[in-house]
């Protein structure tokens, strides 16, 4: 996706509270976006990606806001490792592709950081309170990007809002649902053949059993609903425990069971499910 294309929207539950082992070494600007001058703190030391770094050179967490907290970047790097523990391949996955997690102050730094125009990056973040980069497309490093603060549309450039601590979280497991979603097999799982073929069954499903199908499909929930690649991030996000976050979350569960059990099935056994429990799921006829 374009550098600005992969946004995020994905939320979840810290599993851990901060380990008294990380290693804490002062602000870096071991930073390779594109620009200058925004200095991050690596947080190395874990066992687990992205925190199983063990020097700056090597660290894949890194916090680039503005809080002096003992527990700064702690919303996103508790989620980022509620994968990793919850599926161990997944977190080795994610280290081997050498996926970085950056937590900054608003889109204004990313825009410092990756040489961008901050008015165009502010414009296009409204609403999306995090992005992916990837290497595959010609951008500088793989990488997750959350926000602390966000575009605020009401009060206009260059004013920023509180981004919630859930979406904070949610967004970090819907954005390493993009990376999943092209690392795993190295060609996108939400452009094979069987999610294609499972796509259109949901999509079915949704019309003749959701009462207000026509309006969140191509309304309210179209941005995840007419774009496989968001449905499986926000799949992948409900699969690895952020279930509720965002209003699309429950009904894309009840609506969506034939993708988010493929989905299921590549993240928790890293491979597509032997079955559908669902007879509308044909994952095997176009
Ligand atoms: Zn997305």
């Amino acid at each position: 996706m374009s550098m600005l294309g992969a946004l995020a929207v994905a939320a979840g539950f810290s599993m851990f509270a901060a380990p008294s082992a990380y290693a804490v070494e002062g602000y870096i600007t071991a930073i390779n976006l594109g620009g200058t001058g925004v200095m991050c703190e690596p947080r190395v030391g874990g066992s687990i990606w992205p925190v199983n770094g063990t020097n700056a050179g090597n660290a894949r967490f890194f916090y680039c806001g503005t809080s002096t907290a003992a527990n700064r970047g702690s919303n996103v790097y508790n989620s980022a490792k509620g994968i990793s523990s919850l599926e161990s391949a997944v977190g080795t996955l994610m280290t081997n592709k050498n996926v970085k997690v950056y937590v900054m102050d608003s889109p204004l730094q990313y825009a410092t950081a990756s040489g961008n125009n901050p008015q165009t990056v502010w414009n296009a973040q409204v609403n999306n309170p995090a992005l992916s980069l990837f290497t595959a497309d010609g951008d500088p490093e793989n990488a997750i990007i959350v926000y602390e603060n966000v575009a605020n549309p009401a009060a206009g450039y260059p004013n920023v809002m509180t981004n919630s601590s859930t979406l904070q979280a949610h967004d970090t497991k819907h954005e390493a649902g993009h990376h999943f979603d092209l690392h795993m097999t190295g060609t996108r799982l939400s452009n094979s053949t069987t999610y294609k073929n499972l796509y259109p069954d949901d999509v079915a499903y949704s019309a003749a059993n959701n009462p207000n199908h026509a309006t969140q499909y191509n309304t309210t929930f179209k941005y995840w609903w007419q774009n496989r690649a968001e449905l499986f991030a926000e799949e992948f996000a409900i699969v690895f425990g952020s279930a509720s976050a965002r209003p699309v979350d429950v009904p894309t569960s009840t609506y969506f069971i034939c993708t988010k059990a493929f989905v299921f099935g590549w993240g928790r056994n890293q491979a597509a499910p032997s079955s559908y429990a669902e007879p509308h799921c044909t994952p095997n006829t176009p």
